[in-house]
Protein backbone atom coordinates (compact mmCIF):
# COMPACT_ATOMS: atom_id res chain seq x y z
CA UNK A 1 0.00 0.00 0.00
CA UNK A 2 1.78 3.67 -1.01
CA UNK A 3 1.96 5.97 1.46
CA UNK A 4 2.17 8.81 -1.06
CA UNK A 5 0.42 12.20 -0.74
CA UNK A 6 -2.67 12.25 -3.14
CA UNK A 7 -1.19 14.16 -6.38
CA UNK A 8 -4.58 14.68 -8.55
CA UNK A 9 -6.32 17.53 -9.52
CA UNK A 10 -8.76 19.25 -8.38
CA UNK A 11 -11.37 20.26 -11.07
CA UNK A 12 -11.58 24.33 -11.18
CA UNK A 13 -15.59 23.95 -10.71
CA UNK A 14 -14.90 22.30 -7.38
CA UNK A 15 -11.92 24.46 -6.28
CA UNK A 16 -12.38 27.07 -3.49
CA UNK A 17 -12.51 30.58 -4.91
CA UNK A 18 -8.77 31.80 -5.46
CA UNK A 19 -7.39 33.29 -1.93
CA UNK A 20 -4.45 34.58 -4.59
CA UNK A 21 -4.20 35.52 -8.59
CA UNK A 22 -1.42 36.07 -10.56
CA UNK A 23 0.06 35.79 -14.31
CA UNK A 24 2.26 32.81 -13.41
CA UNK A 25 2.73 30.82 -10.49
CA UNK A 26 6.49 29.39 -10.28
CA UNK A 27 6.51 26.46 -7.47
CA UNK A 28 9.84 26.02 -5.69
CA UNK A 29 12.35 28.45 -5.03
CA UNK A 30 15.50 26.80 -5.63
CA UNK A 31 17.50 28.51 -8.57
CA UNK A 32 15.49 26.90 -11.03
CA UNK A 33 12.50 28.65 -9.82
CA UNK A 34 14.45 32.38 -8.72
CA UNK A 35 15.19 31.81 -13.00
CA UNK A 36 11.94 31.35 -13.72
CA UNK A 37 10.58 34.06 -11.72
CA UNK A 38 12.81 36.86 -12.33
CA UNK A 39 12.64 36.41 -16.17
CA UNK A 40 8.80 36.04 -16.44
CA UNK A 41 8.61 39.25 -13.85
CA UNK A 42 11.30 41.00 -16.50
CA UNK A 43 8.57 40.22 -19.18
CA UNK A 44 6.00 42.41 -17.19
CA UNK A 45 3.66 39.21 -15.66
CA UNK A 46 2.77 39.07 -12.26
CA UNK A 47 4.86 36.50 -10.40
CA UNK A 48 3.74 34.34 -6.93
CA UNK A 49 6.85 32.56 -5.80
CA UNK A 50 5.73 29.43 -4.04
CA UNK A 51 8.34 27.76 -1.05
CA UNK A 52 7.34 24.92 0.98
CA UNK A 53 10.31 25.98 3.56
CA UNK A 54 10.26 28.94 5.61
CA UNK A 55 12.89 30.40 3.36
CA UNK A 56 14.05 29.87 -0.42
CA UNK A 57 17.04 28.35 -1.19
CA UNK A 58 16.23 24.74 -1.64
CA UNK A 59 19.46 22.48 -2.61
CA UNK A 60 20.76 24.73 -4.68
CA UNK A 61 21.85 26.95 -1.71
CA UNK A 62 23.76 24.23 0.19
CA UNK A 63 25.30 23.69 -3.31
CA UNK A 64 29.31 23.97 -4.31
CA UNK A 65 27.95 26.51 -6.66
CA UNK A 66 29.76 25.80 -9.28
CA UNK A 67 28.03 26.45 -12.74
CA UNK A 68 28.68 25.09 -16.13
CA UNK A 69 29.74 27.65 -18.36
CA UNK A 70 31.94 28.01 -21.70
CA UNK A 71 32.05 28.98 -24.86
CA UNK A 72 35.29 31.81 -23.95
CA UNK A 73 33.46 33.63 -20.77
CA UNK A 74 35.33 36.08 -19.22
CA UNK A 75 36.82 34.33 -16.86
CA UNK A 76 38.07 31.51 -19.10
CA UNK A 77 39.64 33.94 -21.19
CA UNK A 78 41.23 35.92 -18.04
CA UNK A 79 42.86 32.52 -17.07
CA UNK A 80 44.32 32.24 -20.54
CA UNK A 81 41.82 29.45 -22.42
CA UNK A 82 39.76 29.80 -25.40
CA UNK A 83 37.00 27.68 -25.90
CA UNK A 84 33.55 27.41 -28.26
CA UNK A 85 30.26 26.90 -27.63
CA UNK A 86 30.71 23.57 -29.74
CA UNK A 87 33.76 22.40 -28.38
CA UNK A 88 31.28 22.38 -24.88
CA UNK A 89 28.37 20.88 -26.48
CA UNK A 90 30.66 18.19 -27.61
CA UNK A 91 31.79 17.30 -24.58
CA UNK A 92 28.53 17.71 -23.20
CA UNK A 93 26.63 15.17 -25.41
CA UNK A 94 29.43 12.67 -24.92
CA UNK A 95 29.80 13.00 -21.05
CA UNK A 96 26.17 13.61 -20.13
CA UNK A 97 25.09 10.81 -22.49
CA UNK A 98 24.39 8.28 -24.11
CA UNK A 99 21.25 9.98 -24.75
CA UNK A 100 21.92 13.19 -23.67
CA UNK A 101 19.21 15.78 -24.59
CA UNK A 102 21.16 17.02 -27.95
CA UNK A 103 18.82 20.28 -28.61
CA UNK A 104 18.96 21.43 -25.27
CA UNK A 105 22.86 21.45 -24.91
CA UNK A 106 22.69 22.77 -28.26
CA UNK A 107 20.36 25.94 -26.61
CA UNK A 108 22.26 25.57 -23.10
CA UNK A 109 26.03 25.91 -25.40
CA UNK A 110 25.02 28.39 -27.60
CA UNK A 111 23.01 30.32 -24.71
CA UNK A 112 25.75 30.26 -22.51
CA UNK A 113 28.28 33.43 -22.63
CA UNK A 114 24.65 34.73 -22.49
CA UNK A 115 23.72 33.27 -19.28
CA UNK A 116 26.97 34.25 -18.01
CA UNK A 117 26.54 37.81 -18.29
CA UNK A 118 22.91 37.19 -16.78
CA UNK A 119 24.37 35.80 -13.71
CA UNK A 120 27.13 38.28 -13.54
CA UNK A 121 25.35 41.29 -14.11
CA UNK A 122 23.05 40.28 -11.24
CA UNK A 123 25.77 40.36 -9.06
CA UNK A 124 26.86 36.39 -9.15
CA UNK A 125 30.81 36.60 -8.36
CA UNK A 126 33.31 34.20 -10.05
CA UNK A 127 37.35 34.77 -9.34
CA UNK A 128 39.26 35.23 -12.39
CA UNK A 129 42.01 32.49 -11.35
CA UNK A 130 42.03 28.75 -12.07
CA UNK A 131 41.94 25.76 -9.21
CA UNK A 132 44.09 22.69 -11.70
CA UNK A 133 43.71 19.28 -9.95
CA UNK A 134 40.81 17.55 -9.51
CA UNK A 135 38.55 18.21 -6.74
CA UNK A 136 34.30 18.21 -5.43
CA UNK A 137 35.05 21.61 -4.10
CA UNK A 138 38.44 22.89 -4.34
CA UNK A 139 39.48 24.58 -0.71
CA UNK A 140 40.31 28.22 -2.20
CA UNK A 141 38.32 30.54 -3.78
CA UNK A 142 39.19 29.96 -7.40
CA UNK A 143 36.59 30.49 -9.76
CA UNK A 144 37.66 27.97 -12.44
CA UNK A 145 38.07 24.31 -12.75
CA UNK A 146 37.75 21.38 -14.75
CA UNK A 147 35.44 19.15 -14.69
CA UNK A 148 37.04 16.19 -16.87
CA UNK A 149 37.41 17.93 -19.96
CA UNK A 150 41.06 17.23 -20.41
CA UNK A 151 40.75 13.39 -19.55
CA UNK A 152 39.85 10.73 -22.18
CA UNK A 153 38.02 9.99 -23.67
CA UNK A 154 36.95 13.62 -24.09
CA UNK A 155 39.64 14.96 -24.39
CA UNK A 156 40.01 13.01 -28.01
CA UNK A 157 36.13 14.47 -28.72
CA UNK A 158 36.53 18.28 -28.19
CA UNK A 159 39.08 20.61 -27.43
CA UNK A 160 39.65 20.46 -23.56
CA UNK A 161 39.00 24.18 -21.69
CA UNK A 162 37.87 24.37 -18.28
CA UNK A 163 33.96 25.16 -17.94
CA UNK A 164 33.69 25.00 -13.59
CA UNK A 165 32.74 28.52 -12.37
CA UNK A 166 32.57 28.54 -9.18
CA UNK A 167 30.65 31.01 -7.31
CA UNK A 168 32.75 32.97 -5.36
CA UNK A 169 31.99 32.35 -1.42
CA UNK A 170 33.53 31.07 1.85
CA UNK A 171 33.24 27.13 1.33
CA UNK A 172 30.78 26.22 -1.15
CA UNK A 173 29.16 28.70 -3.01
CA UNK A 174 25.53 27.76 -3.65
CA UNK A 175 24.48 30.19 -0.33
CA UNK A 176 26.29 32.85 -2.22
CA UNK A 177 23.90 32.57 -5.56
CA UNK A 178 20.74 32.16 -4.22
CA UNK A 179 21.63 35.27 -1.85
CA UNK A 180 22.03 36.96 -5.01
CA UNK A 181 19.56 35.74 -7.09
CA UNK A 182 17.14 36.27 -3.87
CA UNK A 183 18.26 39.75 -3.88
CA UNK A 184 17.26 40.30 -7.41
CA UNK A 185 13.84 38.30 -6.32
CA UNK A 186 13.20 40.74 -3.87
CA UNK A 187 14.51 44.04 -5.97
CA UNK A 188 12.00 43.02 -8.77
CA UNK A 189 9.35 43.04 -6.09
CA UNK A 190 8.23 39.12 -6.44
CA UNK A 191 5.86 38.16 -3.84
CA UNK A 192 7.31 35.22 -2.11
CA UNK A 193 4.78 32.85 -0.27
CA UNK A 194 6.60 30.82 2.31
CA UNK A 195 5.46 27.82 4.42
CA UNK A 196 3.32 26.81 1.67
CA UNK A 197 3.42 23.90 0.27
CA UNK A 198 1.75 23.16 -3.27
CA UNK A 199 -0.41 20.31 -3.28
CA UNK A 200 -2.81 19.71 -6.09
CA UNK A 201 -3.28 21.46 -9.94
CA UNK A 202 -6.54 23.44 -10.64
CA UNK A 203 -7.41 22.01 -13.76
CA UNK A 204 -9.50 24.28 -15.80
CA UNK A 205 -11.02 22.01 -18.99
CA UNK A 206 -7.53 20.56 -19.16
CA UNK A 207 -5.15 23.41 -18.76
CA UNK A 208 -3.34 23.72 -14.97
CA UNK A 209 -4.92 26.89 -13.70
CA UNK A 210 -3.86 27.03 -10.63
CA UNK A 211 -2.92 25.67 -7.31
CA UNK A 212 -4.47 24.40 -4.24
CA UNK A 213 -1.42 24.71 -1.26
CA UNK A 214 -1.43 24.32 2.63
CA UNK A 215 -0.01 26.40 4.64
CA UNK A 216 0.25 25.85 8.55
CA UNK A 217 -2.87 23.16 8.09
CA UNK A 218 -4.81 25.87 6.16
CA UNK A 219 -5.86 25.24 2.81
CA UNK A 220 -4.89 27.89 0.17
CA UNK A 221 -5.59 28.32 -3.30
CA UNK A 222 -3.82 30.28 -6.18
CA UNK A 223 -5.13 30.93 -9.96
CA UNK A 224 -2.25 31.59 -12.53
CA UNK A 225 -3.59 33.51 -15.65
CA UNK A 226 -0.80 32.62 -18.06
CA UNK A 227 1.24 29.56 -16.53
CA UNK A 228 2.48 27.27 -13.33
CA UNK A 229 6.40 26.36 -13.19
CA UNK A 230 7.03 23.38 -11.43
CA UNK A 231 10.83 23.84 -9.98
CA UNK A 232 10.03 21.38 -7.21
CA UNK A 233 13.70 19.64 -7.01
CA UNK A 234 14.20 16.01 -7.49
CA UNK A 235 13.06 12.82 -5.93
CA UNK A 236 16.03 11.51 -4.20
CA UNK A 237 14.33 11.83 -0.86
CA UNK A 238 11.48 9.96 -1.59
CA UNK A 239 12.68 6.26 -0.41
CA UNK A 240 9.00 5.00 -2.31
CA UNK A 241 9.90 6.65 -5.86
CA UNK A 242 13.69 5.74 -5.34
CA UNK A 243 12.98 2.11 -4.84
CA UNK A 244 10.19 2.72 -7.70
CA UNK A 245 12.25 4.10 -10.11
CA UNK A 246 15.68 4.55 -9.47
CA UNK A 247 15.93 0.89 -7.42
CA UNK A 248 19.77 0.92 -7.28
CA UNK A 249 20.14 4.17 -5.30
CA UNK A 250 18.40 2.62 -2.55
CA UNK A 251 20.08 2.80 0.81
CA UNK A 252 22.59 5.44 -0.36
CA UNK A 253 23.08 9.13 1.12
CA UNK A 254 21.13 11.41 -0.47
CA UNK A 255 23.04 14.74 -1.82
CA UNK A 256 20.04 17.18 -0.98
CA UNK A 257 18.51 19.77 1.64
CA UNK A 258 16.40 16.83 2.84
CA UNK A 259 13.19 18.31 0.64
CA UNK A 260 13.68 16.83 -2.55
CA UNK A 261 10.15 14.78 -2.33
CA UNK A 262 9.10 14.62 -5.76
CA UNK A 263 5.49 15.48 -5.25
CA UNK A 264 5.76 18.26 -7.73
CA UNK A 265 6.92 15.19 -10.82
CA UNK A 266 3.80 13.34 -9.33
CA UNK A 267 1.65 16.07 -9.61
CA UNK A 268 2.44 16.59 -13.41
CA UNK A 269 2.76 12.42 -13.91
CA UNK A 270 -0.95 12.93 -12.66
CA UNK A 271 -2.15 14.78 -15.55
CA UNK A 272 -0.20 12.08 -17.59
CA UNK A 273 2.81 14.35 -18.09
CA UNK A 274 5.98 11.89 -19.34
CA UNK A 275 8.89 11.27 -17.20
CA UNK A 276 12.18 10.26 -18.31
CA UNK A 277 15.61 8.98 -17.28
CA UNK A 278 14.32 8.44 -13.99
CA UNK A 279 17.33 6.21 -13.17
CA UNK A 280 19.56 8.51 -13.95
CA UNK A 281 21.55 9.68 -10.83
CA UNK A 282 24.22 11.84 -10.07
CA UNK A 283 26.88 9.06 -8.01
CA UNK A 284 28.77 11.84 -5.46
CA UNK A 285 31.37 8.88 -4.55
CA UNK A 286 32.99 9.28 -1.39
CA UNK A 287 36.62 9.48 -2.26
CA UNK A 288 39.11 12.45 -2.50
CA UNK A 289 39.85 12.97 -6.23
CA UNK A 290 42.79 14.40 -5.75
CA UNK A 291 43.95 11.11 -4.13
CA UNK A 292 42.40 8.85 -6.72
CA UNK A 293 44.12 10.35 -9.50
CA UNK A 294 47.33 9.98 -7.81
CA UNK A 295 46.94 6.68 -7.52
CA UNK A 296 44.49 3.37 -9.12
CA UNK A 297 40.57 3.10 -8.56
CA UNK A 298 39.99 -0.91 -8.60
CA UNK A 299 37.52 -3.29 -7.91
CA UNK A 300 37.08 -6.16 -5.75
CA UNK A 301 39.34 -7.95 -7.85
CA UNK A 302 41.83 -5.58 -8.18
CA UNK A 303 41.53 -4.09 -11.87
CA UNK A 304 41.43 -0.92 -12.77
CA UNK A 305 37.87 -0.30 -14.67
CA UNK A 306 38.04 3.71 -15.48
CA UNK A 307 41.07 6.52 -16.04
CA UNK A 308 40.96 8.38 -12.46
CA UNK A 309 41.09 11.69 -14.18
CA UNK A 310 38.06 11.50 -15.27
CA UNK A 311 35.09 13.93 -13.69
CA UNK A 312 34.68 11.89 -10.39
CA UNK A 313 30.50 11.96 -10.56
CA UNK A 314 30.99 9.58 -13.71
CA UNK A 315 33.69 7.34 -11.05
CA UNK A 316 31.36 7.29 -9.01
CA UNK A 317 28.47 6.04 -12.12
CA UNK A 318 30.66 3.47 -13.15
CA UNK A 319 31.86 2.43 -9.60
CA UNK A 320 27.96 2.36 -8.63
CA UNK A 321 26.23 0.62 -12.10
CA UNK A 322 28.81 -1.56 -13.05
CA UNK A 323 31.32 -2.27 -9.74
CA UNK A 324 28.50 -2.21 -7.15
CA UNK A 325 30.14 0.31 -5.07
CA UNK A 326 32.87 -2.53 -3.99
CA UNK A 327 36.02 -0.44 -5.10
CA UNK A 328 39.06 0.68 -3.44
CA UNK A 329 41.57 3.92 -4.53
CA UNK A 330 45.05 2.17 -4.30
CA UNK A 331 47.91 4.80 -3.33
CA UNK A 332 51.60 5.13 -2.20
CA UNK A 333 53.11 7.61 0.33
CA UNK A 334 54.12 9.71 -1.58
CA UNK A 335 50.52 10.31 -3.18
CA UNK A 336 48.84 10.63 -0.11
CA UNK A 337 51.38 13.37 0.83
CA UNK A 338 51.27 15.11 -2.36
CA UNK A 339 47.46 15.82 -1.02
CA UNK A 340 47.23 18.89 1.18
CA UNK A 341 45.31 17.58 4.76
CA UNK A 342 42.55 20.30 3.54
CA UNK A 343 41.94 18.66 0.20
CA UNK A 344 41.44 15.26 2.10
CA UNK A 345 38.48 15.79 4.16
CA UNK A 346 39.95 13.54 6.94
CA UNK A 347 40.17 10.45 4.99
CA UNK A 348 43.17 7.87 6.09
CA UNK A 349 43.92 4.59 4.32
CA UNK A 350 41.98 1.53 6.12
CA UNK A 351 45.13 -0.83 4.90
CA UNK A 352 48.66 -0.33 4.57
CA UNK A 353 51.27 -2.61 3.86
CA UNK A 354 54.99 -2.53 2.61
CA UNK A 355 53.93 -4.76 -0.47
CA UNK A 356 51.40 -5.14 -3.07
CA UNK A 357 51.15 -8.61 -2.48
CA UNK A 358 50.37 -7.88 1.35
CA UNK A 359 48.08 -5.19 0.88
CA UNK A 360 45.80 -7.58 -1.64
CA UNK A 361 45.44 -10.16 1.25
CA UNK A 362 44.71 -7.73 3.69
CA UNK A 363 42.31 -6.54 1.65
CA UNK A 364 40.74 -9.71 0.74
CA UNK A 365 41.40 -9.51 -3.07
CA UNK A 366 42.57 -13.10 -4.73
CA UNK A 367 46.02 -13.97 -4.87
CA UNK A 368 47.52 -11.73 -7.55
CA UNK A 369 44.91 -9.92 -8.87
CA UNK A 370 46.13 -6.45 -7.28
CA UNK A 371 49.39 -7.55 -7.64
CA UNK A 372 49.04 -7.79 -11.47
CA UNK A 373 47.21 -4.51 -11.76
CA UNK A 374 50.24 -2.76 -9.83
CA UNK A 375 52.84 -4.29 -12.00
CA UNK A 376 51.11 -3.50 -15.57
CA UNK A 377 50.19 0.01 -14.27
CA UNK A 378 53.79 1.31 -13.30
CA UNK A 379 55.42 -0.70 -16.35
CA UNK A 380 53.37 1.47 -18.31
CA UNK A 381 53.65 4.74 -15.97
CA UNK A 382 56.92 4.36 -15.99
CA UNK A 383 56.58 5.53 -20.07
CA UNK A 384 54.32 7.67 -19.14
CA UNK A 385 51.52 6.12 -20.96
CA UNK A 386 48.59 4.09 -19.75
CA UNK A 387 47.67 1.83 -22.62
CA UNK A 388 44.33 0.50 -20.94
CA UNK A 389 42.39 3.84 -19.73
CA UNK A 390 44.59 6.67 -21.08
CA UNK A 391 45.24 8.61 -17.86
CA UNK A 392 46.72 11.87 -18.48
CA UNK A 393 50.30 11.53 -18.28
CA UNK A 394 50.21 14.68 -15.79
CA UNK A 395 49.10 12.02 -13.34
CA UNK A 396 51.35 9.03 -14.19
CA UNK A 397 54.45 7.64 -12.40
CA UNK A 398 54.88 4.32 -11.23
CA UNK A 399 53.69 3.32 -7.29
CA UNK A 400 56.05 2.79 -4.39
CA UNK A 401 56.38 1.13 -1.46
CA UNK A 402 54.59 1.31 1.53
CA UNK A 403 50.85 1.19 -0.63
CA UNK A 404 47.73 1.57 1.05
CA UNK A 405 44.32 1.05 0.21
CA UNK A 406 41.00 3.29 1.12
CA UNK A 407 37.36 0.92 1.14
CA UNK A 408 35.22 3.34 -0.46
CA UNK A 409 32.23 2.23 0.89
CA UNK A 410 33.12 3.17 4.53
CA UNK A 411 32.50 6.75 3.34
CA UNK A 412 33.85 10.21 4.31
CA UNK A 413 32.41 13.59 5.50
CA UNK A 414 32.21 16.32 3.28
CA UNK A 415 32.35 19.75 4.47
CA UNK A 416 29.08 21.61 4.76
CA UNK A 417 26.82 18.94 3.76
CA UNK A 418 27.56 16.72 6.62
CA UNK A 419 28.59 12.93 6.81
CA UNK A 420 27.84 12.19 2.93
CA UNK A 421 27.53 8.96 1.52
CA UNK A 422 25.92 6.09 3.24
CA UNK A 423 27.88 2.79 1.69
CA UNK A 424 29.66 4.49 -1.01
CA UNK A 425 27.70 7.37 -2.41
CA UNK A 426 25.70 10.22 -1.66
CA UNK A 427 23.17 10.66 -5.00
CA UNK A 428 20.55 12.97 -6.35
CA UNK A 429 18.39 11.95 -9.28
CA UNK A 430 18.82 13.25 -12.48
CA UNK A 431 15.73 12.04 -14.23
CA UNK A 432 12.16 13.59 -14.15
CA UNK A 433 9.57 15.64 -16.33
CA UNK A 434 9.95 15.66 -20.39
CA UNK A 435 9.98 18.99 -21.29
CA UNK A 436 10.60 20.72 -24.43
CA UNK A 437 13.01 23.75 -24.96
CA UNK A 438 10.95 26.15 -23.11
CA UNK A 439 10.11 24.13 -19.96
CA UNK A 440 6.72 23.18 -21.14
CA UNK A 441 5.91 20.07 -19.69
CA UNK A 442 5.31 16.92 -22.23
CA UNK A 443 2.59 14.72 -21.67
CA UNK A 444 3.07 10.43 -22.86
CA UNK A 445 2.84 11.26 -26.35
CA UNK A 446 5.08 14.11 -26.62
CA UNK A 447 2.43 17.11 -26.29
CA UNK A 448 2.20 20.16 -23.95
CA UNK A 449 0.42 20.08 -21.42
CA UNK A 450 -1.54 23.56 -21.31
CA UNK A 451 -0.19 25.72 -18.95
CA UNK A 452 2.64 23.53 -17.19
CA UNK A 453 5.88 24.55 -17.31
CA UNK A 454 8.92 22.63 -15.36
CA UNK A 455 12.89 23.37 -14.48
CA UNK A 456 15.26 22.35 -13.01
CA UNK A 457 15.83 19.01 -11.18
CA UNK A 458 11.99 18.29 -11.31
CA UNK A 459 12.88 17.56 -15.05
CA UNK A 460 15.41 15.40 -16.65
CA UNK A 461 17.07 18.85 -18.08
CA UNK A 462 19.64 17.96 -20.32
CA UNK A 463 20.34 14.86 -19.58
CA UNK A 464 21.23 10.64 -20.48
CA UNK A 465 22.68 8.77 -18.18
CA UNK A 466 25.92 11.03 -17.46
CA UNK A 467 26.83 14.02 -14.96
CA UNK A 468 28.86 16.81 -14.67
CA UNK A 469 29.27 18.80 -12.24
CA UNK A 470 27.67 22.20 -12.48
CA UNK A 471 25.46 21.28 -15.13
CA UNK A 472 22.37 21.05 -12.58
CA UNK A 473 22.69 24.71 -11.34
CA UNK A 474 23.47 25.66 -14.88
CA UNK A 475 21.10 24.28 -16.44
CA UNK A 476 18.00 24.53 -13.70
CA UNK A 477 18.86 28.67 -13.96
CA UNK A 478 19.06 28.18 -18.04
CA UNK A 479 16.02 26.58 -18.42
CA UNK A 480 14.30 28.17 -15.94
CA UNK A 481 14.76 31.75 -17.33
CA UNK A 482 13.50 30.13 -20.63
CA UNK A 483 10.39 28.32 -18.71
CA UNK A 484 9.46 32.13 -17.14
CA UNK A 485 9.86 33.32 -20.80
CA UNK A 486 7.33 31.32 -22.44
CA UNK A 487 4.78 31.46 -19.91
CA UNK A 488 4.94 35.24 -19.28
CA UNK A 489 4.58 35.58 -23.46
CA UNK A 490 1.29 33.11 -23.05
CA UNK A 491 -1.98 35.85 -23.40
CA UNK A 492 -3.29 35.56 -20.16
CA UNK A 493 -6.87 33.83 -19.27
C1 LIG B 1 25.94 19.55 -1.04
C2 LIG B 1 25.52 19.78 -2.46
C3 LIG B 1 26.46 20.21 -3.39
C4 LIG B 1 26.06 20.42 -4.73
N1 LIG B 1 26.95 21.01 -5.59
C5 LIG B 1 26.53 21.35 -6.82
C6 LIG B 1 27.35 22.15 -7.66
O1 LIG B 1 28.44 22.61 -7.27
N2 LIG B 1 26.90 22.43 -8.92
C7 LIG B 1 25.69 21.99 -9.37
O2 LIG B 1 25.34 22.28 -10.52
N3 LIG B 1 24.87 21.28 -8.56
C8 LIG B 1 25.25 20.98 -7.30
N4 LIG B 1 24.39 20.31 -6.47
C9 LIG B 1 23.08 19.92 -6.99
C10 LIG B 1 22.18 21.14 -7.08
O3 LIG B 1 22.28 21.91 -5.90
C11 LIG B 1 20.72 20.77 -7.31
O4 LIG B 1 20.59 19.75 -8.24
C12 LIG B 1 19.97 22.02 -7.79
O5 LIG B 1 20.17 23.03 -6.83
C13 LIG B 1 18.50 21.77 -8.00
O6 LIG B 1 17.88 23.03 -8.21
P1 LIG B 1 16.29 23.14 -8.25
O7 LIG B 1 15.99 24.60 -8.35
O8 LIG B 1 15.74 22.22 -9.26
O9 LIG B 1 15.83 22.55 -6.84
P2 LIG B 1 16.02 23.12 -5.36
O10 LIG B 1 17.14 24.07 -5.27
O11 LIG B 1 16.04 21.97 -4.44
O12 LIG B 1 14.69 23.95 -5.12
C14 LIG B 1 13.44 23.32 -5.04
C15 LIG B 1 12.58 24.11 -4.06
O13 LIG B 1 11.24 23.70 -4.19
C16 LIG B 1 10.65 23.63 -2.91
N5 LIG B 1 9.51 22.71 -3.02
C17 LIG B 1 9.55 21.39 -3.31
N6 LIG B 1 8.30 20.88 -3.38
C18 LIG B 1 7.45 21.91 -3.15
C19 LIG B 1 6.04 22.01 -3.09
N7 LIG B 1 5.24 20.95 -3.32
N8 LIG B 1 5.48 23.23 -2.81
C20 LIG B 1 6.27 24.31 -2.59
N9 LIG B 1 7.63 24.27 -2.63
C21 LIG B 1 8.21 23.07 -2.91
C22 LIG B 1 11.78 23.11 -2.04
O14 LIG B 1 11.56 23.40 -0.67
C23 LIG B 1 12.98 23.86 -2.62
O15 LIG B 1 13.20 25.10 -1.96
C24 LIG B 1 24.73 20.11 -5.14
C25 LIG B 1 23.80 19.70 -4.20
C26 LIG B 1 24.16 19.58 -2.86
C27 LIG B 1 23.09 19.23 -1.85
Amino acid sequence: MSAQKAAGPVDSREADPADYETDVLVIGYGCAGAAAALEARALGAEVILLERAGGGGGSSAHSGGEIYLGGGTPIQQACGFTDTAGDMEAYLLAALGPNADAEKIRLYCEGSLEHYEWLSSRGVPFKPSLWDSPSWVPPTDDGLMWLGENAMPFAALAKPAPRGHRVTSEGYGGKVLMKVLAEAVDEADIPVHTDTYAGQFILDGGTVAGVVATRFGKTVTYRARRGVILATGGFADNAEMVALHAPRLTGLGVTSDGGDDGHGIRMAQALGAGTARMSSAQVGITLIPGLVVRGMLVNAVGQRFINEDQYPGLLGQAALFKQDLAVWVILDEKAYEEVPEQERWGVVPHFAAETVEELEQEVGMPEGSLTGSVREYNRHAAAGEDPYFFKNKRWLRPLEPPFAAIDVRRGMTAPESGSAGGGGASVFTLGGLQTGPDGEVLDVSGVPVPGLYAAGRATAGIYGQGYISGTSLGEGTFFGRRAGAAAAAVPGR
